[in-house]
């Protein structure tokens, strides 16, 4: 016997999966069942039904060819079946020798020599029939489904024993007729055949609803309970200074106005209006918890640089986040170009910190920021590293919000210096602990705005719901994935236009080494197939007129042709010649990015993309989040198919940016089963029949029904684990209504129920 028990691979597995506790474990709810109650003669089956059989083996065979397998002959007494195994184990040819019986579960294929199965699930012949439905379970490779079963039905028993599955609201509130959190569980983890398994596939059933239910109440019961909380404490009130006097370039005027002079640009009606919001609050003494949202490429940064303005103005620091390198560092550049200036004046700085940067810089940017020379910080969630020390953090601003965990966020607020003896108006008892920092969350993934104002009680919403001014809009194409020669021509018009394009290669599922291979696989294959195109040099080398360039360009290749229509032999040589005599051209580069690259390697790819140094960028999905390189024109996205609706449109927004007409093509691949799922299609289909961003985010809540499982890695993750808020919208009113009144009239209930919610998963509640 061992003295200290090791967990087992499965122990750790579990774990790993988030399954630690009874309650854990109850609420891992099946994503499918199997229908072992029954054995079905051969003689009743029906071609492509999934079946259980229970036969004598009665022939093996090991073949090499076509492919090695295991090769079954195998009867019920009355008929015959085939039965293949790929890759099978040489144990496992011994379990199956002729004359075992043995039961086999899959889909029977009828066809000229009889039934066929392959790869069916292999049990027992003497066990006796389950009674109820078998769950699947999502699980890992290291946790066989026997294992996580056995688990899950122990943690619910065990949960059960514990009472942790008993009521706690009191039923006459809720709907009529609703089911028992303990009967729903029990019935989810086995259902009977005769159970309405539409119900169950679509979620509906009433034991999805008390699901549902609950952790809808929870989630306002939380949220709830942060916006009471946050009442309590107070912020710092900034102090508005006069703008109305022109900008003088020093530091007498606001860097407000200063910063409204250097940009290049109006605002927008949507922009002047958020201002306007997140200013008013700012102003007020109870911290701000304001949810920006705008689609992707409608002007939120200026938003920021502009509260960010404010902050600094009134005398206090602000620390912008973002969740990628690439991004915060895009960040910093455009912040550092439009405040730095008028910093300077002030012998003030914007400052840059990351995880990754030199210690010497890094140290430099801490003592900066500790002695508040560093008035507006920029970076990565190093920013919320306990190293860090700020003067007077007032305003914090989260972009892309939804990739910080509740963790980050909670750092990001306790970041405030306590102890400063004139925060704000100090109001009566209120002690310098609870005050907190400005939130300002930014989110490139709108949710309808209805939706938005129920579901996050606790925050306040701003939308940008107009784009600025002058975007061509991007045509959307569907390409079949065999038509790759086509898109090559289609690039190579735009190389030689002078713009540069994008190539997205999907994750793939469960493998991030495969993502790798198949993005270096790309990127070989573009360099080698663009690599001798002579192209116009872009950027710093550009020649000084380059619409010129581009109007001469055009009249050779004979305007600007979509997807169908490339292939032009005769275009292309002409078109290079005439770059060639025109001006300095270079060859076409193609660079690679993907995540698991070192941020400072990424940097320099990007760097190089932006500046033109590199005309053709393959990337995984990282350059997902808000990059800026308005040169670029045409998107590629492959299979686009195993994107999320949200995300395709998120990548489509990378172009469209400058004044070039802009594409995005979608190449799919029909795959092994030789058609698109239906939410596949209809995501694409709503990809070309949309850019609204809202309209977009409304079809990917509808299309993202149940079964969407793998889709979470691709998709984002979801909002909630059980409740869909649009589908269930009716049960998102009733705990909309419901949680306030429990949090008055009996505290106590409702802490239980949070509590029982918020021990299984805190991020799903509190979002
Ligand atoms: P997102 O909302 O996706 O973060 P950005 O803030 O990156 O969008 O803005 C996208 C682009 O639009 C940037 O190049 C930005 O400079 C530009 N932009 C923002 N506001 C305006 C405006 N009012 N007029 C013209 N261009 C604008
Ligand atoms: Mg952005």
């Amino acid at each position: 016997m061992e003295n200290k028990k090791q967990p087992s691979p499965a122990q750790s597995a579990l774990h790993k999966l988030g399954l630690v506790t009874p309650l854990d474990l109850a609420l891992h709810i099946p994503f499918r069942y199997e229908d072992e109650t029954q054995l079905v003669p051969l003689s009743k089956v029906r071609d492509g039904q999934v079946v259980q059989i229970e036969v004598t083996i009665t022939h093996q065979e090991m073949l090499s060819k076509p492919r090695r397998q295991l090769k079954l002959e195998v009867s019920d007494g009355n008929q015959a079946c085939t039965v293949r195994f790929f890759n099978a184990y040489p144990s496992m040819a011994k379990q199956l020798s002729p004359g075992t019986r043995v039961r086999l579960r899959g889909e029977v294929r009828g066809g000229m020599f009889g039934w066929t199965m392959m790869h069916p699930s292999v049990s027992r012949a003497d066990a006796p029939l389950s009674k109820n439905l078998t769950p699947i379970y999502a699980t890992t490779a290291a946790l066989p489904q026997t294992y996580i079963r056995k688990a899950v039905l122990g943690g619910l028993s065990r949960a059960i024993e514990l009472g942790q599955l008993e009521p706690t609201i009191d039923p006459t509130f809720e709907p009529s007729g609703m089911m028992s959190l303990k009967d729903a569980l029990v019935f989810l983890h086995g259902p009977s055949p005769r159970a309405d398994m539409r119900a169950l596939e679509h979620r509906t059933h009433d034991a999805w609803v008390r699901l549902k239910a609950d952790e809808l109440l929870a989630q306002q019961l939380s949220q709830l309970k942060a916006r009471n909380a946050r009442a309590q404490t107070r912020a710092v009130q900034l102090k508005p200074k006069p703008q109305n006097e022109p900008d003088k370039g020093d530091a007498s005027s606001s860097v407000v106005s200063a910063l409204r002079a250097v940009l290049p640009f109006e605002l927008t009606r949507a922009q002047t209006r958020v201002v306007r919001e997140i200013e008013q609050d700012l102003f007020k003494s109870i911290p701000m918890h304001r949810l920006l949202q705008g689609d992707v490429g409608s002007g939120k940064t200026v938003v920021a640089a502009l509260a960010a303005a404010q902050c600094v103005d009134a005398g206090w620091q602000c620390a912008l986040m973002a969740p990628t390198e690439i991004l915060a560092h895009q960040h910093f550049e455009k912040l550092f170009d439009w405040l730095q200036p008028c910093l300077s004046a002030r012998g003030l700085k914007v400052a840059w910190l990351t995880g990754s940067q030199k210690k010497k810089d890094k140290l430099l940017a801490l003592a900066d920021i500790e002695s508040g020379v560093a008035a507006l910080v920029i970076g990565t969630h190093a920013v919320i590293q306990e190293q860090v020390i700020f003067k007077n953090l007032a305003l914090a601003i989260i972009d892309e919000q939804h990739r910080f965990g509740v963790a980050q966020r909670l750092a990001l607020r306790q970041k405030l210096a306590i102890d400063d003896p004139d925060l704000g108006t100090p109001g009566e008892g209120s002690s310098a602990r609870s005050v907190e920092p400005h939130m300002l969350m930014m989110s490139a993934t709108p949710i309808p705005r209805t939706l938005a104002m129920s579901y996050f009680a606790d925050l306040d919403v701003s939308t940008l719901d107009e784009l600025p001014p002058g975007r061509t809009p991007v045509v959307t194409k569907l390409l079949s994935d065999n038509r790759r020669s086509e898109l090559i021509a289609r690039i190579k018009d735009q190389l030689r236009l002078g713009q540069q394009v994008y190539w997205v290669c999907p994750l793939i599922e469960e493998s991030e080494s495969l993502d790798l291979t198949n993005a270096t696989q790309t990127h070989l294959e573009l360099q080698e197939a663009l690599g001798s195109l002579a192209v116009p040099l872009l950027g710093s080398a550009r020649p000084p007129d380059p619409s010129a360039l581009e109007v001469h360009l055009r009249s050779h290749v004979q305007g600007d042709a979509g997807v169908d229509d490339v292939a032009r032999p005769g275009a292309e040589d002409a078109a290079m010649e005439s770059i060639e005599h025109f001006t300095q051209s270079a060859r076409v580069q193609v660079g690679l990015l993907h995540s698991r690259m070192p941020e400072h390697e990424k940097k320099e790819v990007m760097q190089a993309f932006k500046s033109g140094a590199l005309h053709v960028l393959v990337s995984t999905t990282v350059i997902e989040v808000g990059v800026d390189v308005p040169n670029a024109s045409l998107m590629v996205i492959e299979h686009a198919e195993r994107f999320g609706l949200s995300q395709l449109h998120q990548l489509r927004g990378r172009v469209g940016r400058g004044r070039a007409a802009s594409a995005c093509v979608l190449l799919y691949s029909l795959g092994e089963h030789g058609r698109l799922s239906d939410t596949a299609q209809a995501r694409l289909k709503a990809m070309i029949q949309t850019q609204d961003g809202f309209e977009i985010a409304k079809r990917d809540l509808e299309i993202r029904g149940p079964g969407e499982f793998l889709g979470a890695r691709q998709s984002g993750a979801a909002l909630m684990r059980f409740a869909d808020p649009l589908q269930d919208f009716f049960l998102l009113e009733w705990a909309q209504g419901l949680a306030p009144k429990l949090w008055e009239h009996d505290p106590q209930t409702a802490q239980a129920h949070l509590e029982r919610w918020q021990s299984v998963r805190a991020e799903y509640l509190k979002a």
